[in-house]
């Protein structure tokens, strides 16, 4: 599998200052595009998007774009607007409108890019003046969200094979390629969208399964701040790899360990268990070992309470499934986020013999908060083993 890059900077060498190993420090770790005396460059007003109705044929191409777009549009305020033309942008570069469109990218030699976003700067004003994205049209691209493609959000990665071919995900790219068109930089030093996305699929409506991290939220709200109260809080089941860097020095993002029992945790929550020595069998008062990461995307602080639930299916159904009696709380200021691992008591009231899925869940003491992304499916099952003692219920 040739690597990949998300992306290109027009004119932009990044210097990247970087070491292995090192902590996240996300205290203001969003980036903004910078020259001349400008500390940050923005829009002036709300700019058009052109869309090639060449390279985006169908509504279901077309709300690959979209939907991305508007996941940034519900953050800073309304500055990103879509408009539907019949141009083709090949040979159009940098003529005054903004444009979205695929193109060869052979053509720049740029393989190994999928997207590009072109960003025109006025250093005297300080303003964003165009911006032009290409994606590149040698990929194949999938447009829509992982379950179209018959796979689960929560293991889906920017790269899916479907019927016997890699594609790329064009929202994850889109999503990118339109935060640098609003202002920002690449960001190698915290997790977010404009670290190199890998695999940020929440539990969110379809459109907004996508959508930007906290720390992306931070830069939208300083560059174009309004007074829109934001309470929410998601759950998702990968972070930033900071082993791991991409060659322009941007560390990528990775799915977290799959949740198992075992005496500890795994060295690495990269690796394929979280349970060291990995144990599928369980018994009542083992432990399960569990990796995930929050996401506080509201304008408040938050404290949410994490508890996991065995289920016999993939769906969180409170009634029904078995919650853990172990809870752990954190409390996460407005815009942040944290990578948790956490050990969880298997109850003894689950059945024998049984297989669980493991589902994590967080409850937020913030009014009104959406809760629909406040649980994932962690990924692998456990099973109750028949020879316990206590034993589990019977069948
Ligand atoms: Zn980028």
């Amino acid at each position: 599998m040739k690597t990949t890059r998300l992306l290109a900077i027009t004119g932009a060498l990044l210097t990247m200052a970087f070491s292995q190993g090192l902590q996240p420090t996300d205290a203001n770790a969003y980036e903004f595009f910078t020259g001349g005396a400008c500390s940050k460059l923005k829009w002036a007003g709300d700019p058009l998007f052109e869309l090639s109705t060449i390279s985006f044929p169908g509504q279901f191409s077309r709300a690959a774009i979209h939907d991305p777009g508007n996941t940034i549009e519900n953050v800073g305020g309304h500055w990103l607007d879509f408009g539907w033309t019949t141009f083709n942008g090949n040979a159009a570069l940098k003529n005054g409108d903004n444009e979205i469109y695929g193109a060869s990218f052979a053509q720049w030699d740029m393989e190994n890019f999928a997207g590009w976003a072109r960003v025109r700067k006025n250093y005297v004003t300080c303003k964003i003046t165009e911006v032009d994205i290409v994606f590149d049209s040698d990929d194949l691209w999938y447009r829509g969200v992982p379950e179209d493609y018959g796979f689960n959000y929560w293991q889906s990665p920017y790269w899916l094979t479907i019927n016997g071919q890699s594609r790329k995900s064009m929202r994850q790219v889109a999503l990118h390629e339109l935060l640098h068109a609003a202002g920002l930089r690449h960001e190698d030093n915290t997790w977010a969208m404009m670290n190199y996305g890998d695999r940020p699929w929440s539990n969110h409506q379809p459109e907004h399964q996508m959508s930007p991290l906290p720390d992306d939220r931070r830069g939208l709200r300083v560059l174009y701040p309004n007074s829109v109260t934001e309470n929410d809080v998601a759950i998702v089941n990968h972070y930033v790899n900071y082993d791991d860097v991409s060659s322009n020095g941007v560390p990528r993002q990775r799915q977290l360990c799959v949740a198992a029992g075992g005496d500890g945790f795994s060295d690495s929550m990269f690796d394929t268990y979280c349970g060291k020595p990995t144990k599928l069998f369980v018994c009542p008062g083992d432990r399960i070992y569990t990796r995930f990461s929050i996401a506080n995307y509201s304008t408040s602080s938050t404290t949410v309470q994490q508890r996991l639930y065995f289920s016999s299916d993939t769906t969180l159904q409170t009634f029904l499934d078995t919650k853990s009696d172990t809870v752990w709380s954190k409390s996460l200021g407005a815009g942040r986020h944290h990578r948790e691992g956490h050990s969880f008591v298997v109850p003894a009231d689950l059945f024998t013999g049984n297989v669980y899925n493991l589902i994590m869940h967080l409850e937020s003491d913030l009014p009104n908060e959406f809760e629909g992304n406040n649980w994932i499916p962690l990924r692998g099952q456990i099973v109750t083993a028949n020879n316990c003692n206590p034993a589990f219920h019977n069948n």
